[in-house]
């Protein structure tokens, strides 16, 4: 018995497809995909499964049109999260072996050994491997290596070697995102919070408090003129500082953080913010102000203290307007400062009041600071008595000449926070010296990646703005650690490539992966690279004959036609690449196209292994089967949409697994002599092949599913539904459903293989010919009939519904020949609007009068209704409709139950024959 068992058929196929996918150059077109390579600190969850099955999807489907396809997998180890989790777990830190014991289910005895950093990779990196295989990833895996494997070592050397000959590689002073108790910069793989979050310069504008410094932080510091108080929270405390040995009244986190900063800081003593409220402050530039309490200052906020500028800003207009209906400070009034055309005399009054903001908590608060803040910087004029400068100009002045003459310093924040480290730490702002740096800033570098992203593929399009921005804002990167896995430095061999820096040309590694293992490690200097990669020769070369088989590799294989991957890599890694690449590898050498995915939900809420919110794919895959899993997840979004993981969802596409397997069991061997209905199958069939291809060219995996799973489907339903009595279908329904295995086999492939093998396919389906439209099948008057029956079936049940009785007979009436007149010169019309007046220009149609813009009326509103594939071909001939019927009336009968007529609406006595219209018979009840 040949019972559906998706956990049978994928033992069946994953024992011949264990090297099935390996691939070499050959004379086939060749096809290079390939995905982020992943970081094995952890077990799968679904969300990573979509970002592997999207291009296995993709590779199985060039395969099967005889392209010659690679899809390589390895691990990226660099880094130091694996050493945090390791130190964790040795120290028995009860989250993180929850973790790893409860959600990834890591066997105790294995844990125990998870205090040694790489057995955690080694671990998760087999772990990848085999949950890969079980969803039936086609990858080849002869090419797997990780990013601490010497030979790749050997490869990063000589890729750093041309970056720093190009002069990308420089040292020195830079803020950076730093963890004070990793002591180690961070990168964004290292966040649990904030990887949005970038850092800003604020100016340190300095008061005096009698012989103190009270320093506020501002961007704009042009507004000093217009500055009525400071703000100072009276709930927290702050410290007297000696800040380069001067007084400094700030918060606590702000000294650390200027410490952290070319600072020397020296606290001295505690100071209550409610000892500083009523004080008076002076700066030389706006005279003397009172110090304000507000609840809002945030002491971990630069330094903890603000200055207040009612008139531009709008969170201190309301803050003071707060205060002065409790009765206080009616004294002070907010003091303009800037010209901008659009808003009033005071903007942050005129917007906080045309919004109709009440109260500081209102959420539109921030846009609408956002919204006087660009207004202002791009359009604003500092008025006369301050110099009568456009505000973008008056702001690089103002800030320079406070650093000059009234003490003002420099102070590096985040833009939001919080910003959170692996660790749980607070990451802060630090100058790091005789850093090394990638230099991305540099403008002819830019350029050049800006020249290659307009010649590639960007899916979807949308993409490539962002694409365009981060180019555009990429500043140095801090590309060296101290802690961590990875490969050394060369130029300062105590620090370590750090993670999104030594995986940018990886992909060209992929082709050589197998074959440059053969070869003794120490021999792999640059110039065996240059020769490999770039062609360059050069005297003793080792092991030449091994060198020209990998120099084959990579010309047959780059550059890669897609790299797939998330859209939040889009504002480092994705981008990092292409800088590499432009720079190391010659025009024909460059990325082709890339793919950028959404991201995953589960039941609604974003997937997040540290926060336990993941479903993990093993389990998914042994709950469901591993074909439900792909195609549900397949299906449920296009790549680059978020997608949202539901189990009650997953359990209806197992049915529709089950309903296909079961279809096409019935189906295949069926040998009744085919009818106009299996010619409308077929037709169908063509067009099916065709929407579903296109789809899979273009990425769009659920359109792709929708025609070729749920399409095909309902042809198949109404097929059955019009096959006479006592038939199963013709011999046609083999063709129909070996085409139907093969579009479905990326998708499916495990239920693929086994079916394949039911209708005694040739060899493997993963490797079957992809189905190709039949043009000679495709026959537009057959469609339109069983379009015509099957929508007159419809309105049919629909006036059944209606008039809740059953009738004794049906009369189904037919247009008169005028009227079919009448939707022609419609549907041909290109202005439908004025086509009503062409035709009654007729006699004949004139003579019918009311009759006859009736019926050009309804025609109208019909054709409107009526889809373009439908309307295209009825334009250019009209069908017998009567002749359609005639053919149909015994299904006709045999669905309703009773005697059908076809009669002609002109002949007929009945007043609603009237009503009928082409491709709309009248539905006469008896
Ligand atoms: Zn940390």
């Amino acid at each position: 018995m040949n019972a559906f068992d998706l956990g049978k058929f994928e033992n069946e196929a994953q024992e011949q497809w264990t090297h099935a996918f390996e691939s070499n150059p050959s004379n086939l077109e060749k096809c290079y995909l390939t995905v982020a390579y992943p970081y094995p600190s952890g077990a799968m969850h679904v969300g990573h499964g979509r970002t592997y099955i999207v291009p296995d999807v993709i590779a199985r489907f060039w395969r099967m049109q005889g392209r010659q396809v690679l899809y390589p997998m390895a691990f990226h180890v660099t880094g130091a999260p694996v050493i945090g989790i390791s130190k964790r777990i040795a120290k028995k830190d009860p989250k993180t072996i929850h973790l790893y014991r409860d959600l990834y289910k890591v066997p105790q005895n294995v844990l125990d050994e998870f205090t040694d950093p790489l057995t955690i990779v080694r671990h998760f990196a087999s772990e990848y491997k085999r949950v890969m295989t079980a969803c039936g990833i086609s990858i080849d895996w002869r090419r797997r290596f990780t990013t601490v494997d010497p030979t790749y070592s050997k490869f990063i050397e000589w890729q750093w070697k041309h970056l720093y000959e190009a002069g990308h590689v420089i040292k020195g002073a830079h803020p950076v995102r730093y963890c004070t108790v990793d002591d180690n910069p961070v990168g964004d793989h290292d966040l649990l919070e904030g990887d949005k979050a970038e850092v800003i310069k604020f100016t340190l504008v300095m008061f005096h408090l009698d012989d103190l410094f009270i320093p506020t932080a501002t961007l704009r510091p042009e507004t000093i003129y217009g500055v009525t108080n400071l703000w100072v929270n009276p709930n927290i405390t702050y410290v007297r500082a000696l800040v380069d040995g001067s007084a400094w009244i700030i918060s606590r986190e702000a000294a650390e953080k200027l410490a952290l900063q070319d600072h020397t800081v020296e606290i001295q003593e505690e100071i209550a913010g409610r000892d500083l409220v009523d004080k008076t402050v002076s700066h030389p530039l706006c005279g003397e102000v009172p110090v304000l309490p507000a609840d809002f200052v945030d002491p971990d906020m630069a330094s903890g203290l603000v200055m207040s500028v009612p008139a531009h800003a709008p969170f201190d207009y309301i803050a003071l307007r707060d205060l002065q209906h409790a009765g206080k400070y009616s004294q002070i009034k907010p003091v303009p400062l800037i010209k901008v055309e659009g808003y009033g005399e005071i903007p942050a009054q005129d917007a906080v009041e045309k919004a109709g903001i009440t109260h500081q908590m209102d959420c539109r608060m921030e846009a609408l600071t956002q919204e006087i803040y660009s207004a202002e910087f791009s359009r604003g004029k500092l008025f006369d008595r301050y110099g009568g400068k456009p505000v973008r100009v008056a702001r690089d002045d103002v800030a320079a000449r406070m650093i000059e003459q009234y003490a003002s310093k420099i102070m590096y924040e985040f833009d939001t926070r919080p910003v959170v480290c692996r660790c749980g730490n607070k990451v802060k702002v630090k100058i790091l010296h005789d850093q090394w740096f990638l230099k991305y800033s540099d403008p002819a570098w830019k350029k050049q990646v800006s020249d290659h992203l307009g010649d590639m593929v960007l899916v979807p399009p949308e993409v490539r703005l962002e694409f365009d921005r981060t180019v555009d804002w990429l500043k140095d990167w801090a590309c060296t650690r101290r802690v961590g896995l990875g490969t050394r430095f060369p130029w300062d061999t105590t620090q370590l490539i750090e993670p999104l820096s030594d995986s940018t040309i990886y992909m060209a590694y992929y082709t050589i992966a197998h074959k440059i293992r053969e070869i003794d490690c120490k021999l792999l200097s640059p110039e065996v690279f240059d020769y490999i990669f770039l062609g360059k020769e050069s005297a003793e070369l080792p092991e030449k004959k091994k060198l020209d088989a990998m120099r084959k590799e990579f010309l047959y294989w780059y550059p890669y036609n897609y790299r797939f991957s998330a859209k939040d890599l889009i504002s480092n890694h994705l981008t990092f690449q292409l800088f590499h690449h432009v720079s190391i590898f010659p025009k024909d050498k460059l990325p082709q196209g890339m793919v950028v995915f959404g991201m995953g939900l589960l039941n609604g809420a974003k997937m997040s292994s540290s926060k336990g919110n993941v479903f993990l794919l093993e389990d998914a895959v042994s709950d469901f089967g591993a074909d439900t899993v792909r195609m549900f997840l397949m299906g449920s979004a296009e790549p680059w949409q978020d997608f949202d993981w539901r189990n009650e969802l997953v359990i209806s596409t197992k049915k529709q697994i089950e309903r296909f397997f079961n279809t096409v069991l019935e189906s295949k061997d069926a040998d009744g002599e085919p009818h106009d209905i299996d010619r409308w199958l077929m037709s169908r069939l063509q067009s099916h092949i065709e929407r579903t291809t296109e789809a899979l060219t273009n990425f769009q995996t659920r359109q792709a599913l929708q025609e070729a799973y749920f399409g095909i489907e309902t042809d198949l339903k109404w097929y059955r539904r019009r096959l006479a009595e006592n038939s199963d279908g013709s011999r046609e329904l083999h063709t129909f459903c070996s085409v139907w295995i093969r579009l479905l086999a990326p998708f499916i492939p495990f239920t693929g293989e086994h079916l394949w093998k039911e209708l005694a396919g040739e060899g493997l389906v993963s490797f079957a010919p992809w189905p190709v439209a039949n043009k000679k099948l495709i026959n537009t008057r057959i469609e339109l009939a069983e379009e015509l029956i099957s929508r007159t079936v419809e309105d049919i049940e629909s006036i059944r519904k209606l008039i809740q009785m059953t009738p004794k007979s049906i009369t189904i009436s037919i247009a008169p020949a005028w009227k079919h007149e009448i939707f022609l010169l419609i549907a041909k019309s290109n202005d439908r609007n004025t086509v009503i007046k062409e035709i009654m220009k007729d006699d004949k149609m004139r003579k019918r009068g009311k009759e006859a813009t009736d019926a050009a009326k309804q025609c109208t509103t019909l054709i409107h209704r009526l889809p373009p594939q439908v309307v295209e071909p009825l334009s250019r001939e009209p069908i017998n409709e009567k002749t359609v019927f005639e053919a149909a009336k015994i299904f006709l009968e045999k669905e309703f139950g009773v005697p059908v007529h076809i009669t002609d609406a002109e002949s007929s006595e009945h007043a609603k024959a009237t009503t009928a219209l082409p491709f709309k018979p009248a539905i006469i009840f008896e």
